[in-house]
């Protein structure tokens, strides 16, 4: 069914060869039988304008969503609300119930899951696959800690005993989320994943380019328990959807560029809303000069092109030792050049489509900016049209300087540049020269000292001996970035409580308001508390 392509000349400015590449197999999965169904539960009135959605791995025509307006919004955050004070009263535990079944429902049906994100994300299956993982971990990991979370607490006070104070975590209402297309599973079901277990509802607003994955997880979520109209999908621009969703809702989780997490955060703050934003990255990784060669290559391999390297925390920085960064470039640039590409909806592949023809414009001329200013490509470099309308060879470029546009900017594609380095401090330095700050890796053998060399990384998660999956999958610890690359973090219980308001209910006792009584003789009320309090600080915590 597949075929085997080698379409590059000699003009080819790699110097290790093609990546190898398989063509297009049958037809697409689902068909439009199935994304006509899940467009059915799209919260849009009838009418709308469409819009029409296409995979990027072939080109076609994957099914047809609305483009919803401001009054969609509107309609569907009022529907949203009158479900979640019914859910808000469910007692967590049966909530938390909920994310058990769906962990099994999603381990279970994970080939239409993962049909549906290769269909209209266009990424390899086994990047696909790491949705599922994400999906059955965050669902396990919130609903073991929601009921211990967001259990009332006793808590200090000023006259304990005399008088309690209990904190509760009351949730917000209704929750707003707006995902971008890389993680079309992840990054719209998991956070609403929390928002959900800590008693809320959710609009949201998935990226028009990849709607489907989204309509379906929640809809596995109903089938296992969620109530019905608790979580309202809403497609369209973000330029109207996204900041109607902003206006109507009472927090907001967004993914996405720092450029729009920008006009987000000034949204939110005109509205003294909570929000947290996951942004953009230029994240680095160090490899030191004692690093074992084979498992730092093949951990740049998967850090670098992971999901065609559209992935917020992948790497497009290599800084290597010079003692070593000669034998590690032309063993990487060797092992990237032997990846395989294909638009097939099986195992097998490396590298898939990137998502859209912006993305292979932009990748193309980040890579074009490089070479036409002396970047020396040493492995990819080229458009395989010939694989599918938008698949980019994995690229590795040497000799990158700070003209070039990709120095800085986020390509946010399969394209790495390697700086050797001659000493730690110049390469921390490097790594740090930065806007961004969301996620680091460094290599190396001796783990204590790779250790601290992470700890002087300005990023929100650094992996050690690992590009990026140990730190995202650290689910007890916060997840976010550091300056631009974000505000807020996802995971640990910082992911679960930002999604309630705190409230403290304090008692006061008859005892604490005789004490408190300062009656007519404020001098006395003084002397007493100036005991009380000197008294106070001598006693245990
Ligand atoms: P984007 O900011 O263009 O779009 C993200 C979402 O925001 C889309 O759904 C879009 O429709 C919506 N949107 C656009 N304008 C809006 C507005 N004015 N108000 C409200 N919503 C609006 O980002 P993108 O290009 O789709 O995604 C790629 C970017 O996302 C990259 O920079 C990447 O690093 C970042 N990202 C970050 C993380 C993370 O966890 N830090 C994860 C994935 C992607």
């Amino acid at each position: 069914m597949t075929a085997t392509t080698k379409p590059r000349t000699e003009s080819s400015p790699a110097d290790h060869g093609n990546p190898a590449a398989t063509a297009t197999p049958g037809p697409l999965r689902p068909g439009r039988m199935e994304t006509d169904r899940l467009a059915t539960r799209i919260a849009v009135a009838e009418g709308r304008d469409t819009r029409t959605v296409t995979s990027p791995l072939t080109g076609d025509v994957l099914g047809v969503v609305p483009v919803g307006t401001a009054q969609d919004v509107e309609a569907a955050v009022a529907q949203c609300r009158r479900v979640q004070q019914r859910w808000a009263a469910t007692p967590v535990k049966e909530r938390a119930a909920v994310l058990l079944r769906y962990h099994d429902l999603v381990l279970d049906g994970q080939d239409e899951l993962l049909d549906l994100i290769q269909a209209e994300n266009g990424k390899a299956r086994v990047w696909a696959f790491e949705e599922i993982l994400d999906q059955a971990v965050t669902s396990h990991y919130y609903a073991r800690l929601a009921p211990r979370a967001l259990k009332p607490h006793n808590r200090l006070t000023a006259l304990p005993g005399l008088v309690t104070a209990v904190e509760h975590h009351v949730p917000k209402g209704v929750v707003g989320v707006i995902s971008p297309w890389n993680y079309p599973l992840v990054l719209a079901v998991s956070d609403a994943l929390a928002a959900l277990v800590a008693g809320n509802g959710i609009v949201i607003k998935p990226d028009s380019q990849t709607p489907f994955t989204a309509i379906r997880a929640f809809e596995l979520l109903e089938e296992a328990g969620l109530p019905e109209g608790l979580v309202q999908i809403v497609t369209g621009p973000g330029s109207e959807v996204g900041k109607a969703i902003i206006e109507a809702t009472d927090y907001v989780m967004f993914t996405g560029s720092t450029a729009t997490g920008r006009s987000v955060a000034r949204q939110a703050a005109e509205r003294l809303i909570g929000f947290s934003a996951e942004l953009g990255g230029k994240n680095a990784m160090v490899v030191t000069a004692d690093a074992d060669l084979d498992r730092s290559v093949e951990g740049a391999t998967v850090g670098c092109f992971a999901n065609t390297g559209q992935l917020c925390i992948s790497i497009e920085r290599l800084y290597v030792d010079q003692a070593l960064a000669p034998a590690f470039t032309e063993r990487f640039a060797r092992r990237v050049t032997a990846m395989t590409m294909s638009a097939e909806q099986a195992y097998g592949h490396e590298i898939g489509a990137l998502a859209s023809q912006d993305q292979l414009d932009k990748v193309s001329a980040h890579v074009d900016d490089a070479v036409a200013k002396g970047a020396k490509v040493l492995a990819g470099g080229q458009a395989r049209p010939d694989v599918g309308p938008y698949f980019y060879e994995p690229t590795v470029l040497a000799d990158v300087t700070p003209d070039m546009d990709l120095y800085r900017e986020e390509t946010f594609g399969p394209v790495v540049a390697v700086y050797p380095y001659s000493s730690i401090d110049d390469a921390v330095h490097e790594v740090n020269d930065t806007e961004y700050g969301l996620n680091a890796s460094v290599y190396c053998g001796d783990v204590k000292a790779g250790r601290a060399v992470a700890e002087r990384l300005m990023a929100g998660t650094v992996n050690v001996n690992d590009g990026y999956s140990s730190g995202w999958a650290s689910l007890g610890a916060p997840m976010g970035g550091m300056k631009a690359s974000g505000v807020g973090r996802r995971h640990g219980r910082e992911g679960l409580l930002k999604y309630t308001e705190s409230q403290t209910v304090a008692v006061r006792s008859a005892l604490a308001e005789k004490l408190q009584d300062p009656g007519n003789d404020g001098a006395g009320y003084a002397r007493r508390f100036t005991t009380l309090l000197k008294a106070a600080k001598h006693l245990p915590r």
